[in-house]
């Protein structure tokens, strides 16, 4: 039995993760719950769930959230602020930490949970896009487990299982290609923030739904699979495979390439990571090969001079460092700005490649660690919006 810690459980990811313990419930215990400021949500899942402990992030939120558990005599602890997140991660009761907070908010949670000892099921990739080379080395001084829920590195977790890692040749990761899919440069000039939040096969949160319309959060993903994997970010190829079957693949030293398949759902990633070592209890989206939608599995290479912050994130990952966070964080600022109607879909990617390109140097001297992690986070941020707000 499992006993979680879900941080960002109202989100998209967080409401799945619930799902499995709901149709398992003996399985697990939920001992917290936290999110940024949705109360609804929370107030619901804490009715049916009754953790020891919650937290909102909104200090506003978090008191009205509090004396409605009053008023209906649920007697689960509420917390807010930053602090209340690492309370919750590293709850004595919790013996493992879901990952679900969107965005950089999520790693010093991860990190504290690491330290004390919490094995992580980690959907939020931004953590090891910023954070990697810190979270990575304490996690296996700490010996605890890293279970991916980002449904590719869970299919390349799939496919190692049983193969000696000195085998693994390769990285095949793959991609939908996004709602932008096969578009050229001046077709992406007009598209609008509605364009970009229709994906074509997954149901996801904003950010990342962005991400994906940018490709982003493919390159996000290589860079998530480099620290999970310890493969360099050359040795992982994007392959474009509109039908979102195949999660991704390897190829192995002899040119043996395995693949794991499944219709698209979170629910059976988010499973696998739960119950590892051990299997479900429940199919999960029955696969049948003979639907219509399988008919025609196909690939096709990304066009990274389109999608440019593929080419970007290559270098950032190549590099290392800190540059991978102020990336990200550059990242975080301008999606933040396109969704609000700010800037257009193009000045994602050039508000990124300007950060990046005027804070590295700036950030070379740095030394890693989770101070100067949070430090680059903030700096890049400020730098991005300000550009964002055409001062810079
Ligand atoms: P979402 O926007 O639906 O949910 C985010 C959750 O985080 C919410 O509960 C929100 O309240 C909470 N949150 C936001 N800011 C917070 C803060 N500062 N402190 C505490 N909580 C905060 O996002 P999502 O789609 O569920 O994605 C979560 C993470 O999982 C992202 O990093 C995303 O890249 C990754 N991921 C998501 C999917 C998916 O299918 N949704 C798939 C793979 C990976
Ligand atoms: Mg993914």
């Amino acid at each position: 039995m499992r006993k979680l810690s879900i941080l960002g459980s109202t989100g998209s990811i967080g409401k799945q993760t619930l799902e499995v313990v709901r149709n398992a419930p003996s399985d697990f215990t939920v001992e917290a719950l936290t999110c940024g400021s949705d109360i609804d949500t929370l107030y619901s899942q804490i009715e049916e769930f009754r953790p020891k402990v919650c937290s909102v992030v909104d200090e506003q939120k978090a008191k009205e959230l509090r004396d409605r558990l009053t008023v209906s005599g649920i007697d689960t602890e509420v917390l807010t602020g930053k602090e209340g997140n690492i309370t919750a991660a590293t709850l004595d009761s919790a013996d493992t930490v879901v990952g679900a907070i969107v965005g950089f908010a999520g790693l010093e949670p991860v990190y504290h949970a690491v330290l004390s000892g919490k094995d992580i099921a980690l959907a939020n990739k931004e953590t090891l896009v910023a954070g990697g080379d810190i979270i990575m080395p304490l996690i296996n001084e700490k010996g605890v487990m890293m279970l991916p829920i980002d449904s590719e590195h869970s299919a390349i977790w799939q496919c190692l299982k049983g193969e000696k890692r000195e085998d693994l040749d390769r990285i095949l990761i793959t991609a939908s290609g996004g709602p932008f899919r096969g578009m050229s440069r001046a077709d992406l000039e007009n598209v609008t923030v509605s364009d970009a939040l229709h994906h074509p096969t997954w149901n996801m949160g904003g950010k990342i739904t962005i991400d994906s319309a940018t490709m982003m959060n493919k390159g996000l993903e290589i860079i998530e699979a480099h620290h999970l994997y310890g493969i360099s970010c050359s040795k992982i190829d994007v392959v474009v495979h509109p039908q979102s079957v195949i999660h991704s693949m390897i190829r192995l030293k002899d040119g043996s390439v395995l693949a794991q398949m499944g219709k698209p759902s979170m629910v059976l990633p988010i499973e696998v990571a739960l119950y590892y070592p051990q299997r479900g209890p429940s199919i999960v989206n029955e696969f049948d090969p003979f639907d219509p939608q399988m008919a025609n599995i196909t690939f096709e290479p990304c066009d990274a001079e389109v999608f440019r912050l593929v080419k970007l994130a290559y270098e950032a990952g190549n590099r290392g460092g800190l540059v991978p966070a102020v990336m990200n964080a550059a990242n975080e600022s301008a999606v933040r700005a396109f969704l609000a109607g700010r800037i257009g879909f193009l000045d994602i990617e050039k508000t990124v490649f300007e950060t990046v390109e005027k804070l590295e140097p700036v950030i070379s001297g740095y030394e890693l660690s989770l101070e100067a992690i949070c430090r680059v986070d903030e700096e890049a941020r400020e730098y991005a919006d300000r550009l964002i707000d055409g001062v810079n």
